[in-house]
């Protein structure tokens, strides 16, 4: 998961603009990607610094299930989680932490978050563009008629090569 904080701010001045949230549609694929390079919220912060870590097992040892495995580029710590069994599911699936059985929120989402390539599940969101073309009554494009015009400029090109 990437977090970009801009991105967050972004995406929730348009949801208050527009009054139109996300939405989080689809399941999960279990291929256990997400329970690698984890980012951990601490009191309303991304957690970046080893003694944060250290204070948040002592107050709850449920957070010892995760080791740091690395840095983001944007300085956050990255966890593992131990309880990832080798056939990429979760060895305590009934169990599991909250924040686990929560995920993918729509506060990771407001926070920058996007979801990993290939992941079962998908953010909805509501664009600017989608507002303008409700207000025209312009009906959004459909698969079919996309793919239609990309193939008729592929052949264009082809033509004029
Ligand atoms: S990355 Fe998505 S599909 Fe894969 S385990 Fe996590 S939630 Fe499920
Ligand atoms: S407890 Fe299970 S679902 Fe949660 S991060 Fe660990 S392996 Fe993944």
């Amino acid at each position: 998961m990437r977090l970009l904080s801009w991105k967050g701010i972004f995406r929730r001045l348009r949801a208050d603009i527009l009054r139109r949230g996300v939405r989080v549609e689809g399941s999960c694929r279990l291929c256990g990607r997400c329970c690698h390079k984890i980012i951990l919220m601490d009191e309303g912060h991304w957690v970046k610094h080893e003694r944060d870590f250290r204070r948040m097992c002592e107050e709850n040892p449920q957070y010892e299930r995760f080791v740091i495995s690395g840095e983001s580029d944007e300085g956050f710590l990255l966890f593992d989680c131990r309880m990832l069994g080798v056939d990429n599911l979760c060895s305590e699936h009934d169990s599991r932490m909250e924040l686990c059985k929560r995920f993918p929120t729509e506060t990771v989402y407001y926070s920058g978050g996007d979801l990993l390539p290939g992941c079962g599940y998908r953010y909805v969101e509501w664009r600017f563009r989608d507002a303008y073309r409700k207000l025209m009554g312009i009906a959004p494009p459909d698969f079919d008629t996309i793919l239609e015009n990309e193939l008729g400029r592929l052949d264009d090109r082809k033509k004029n090569t």
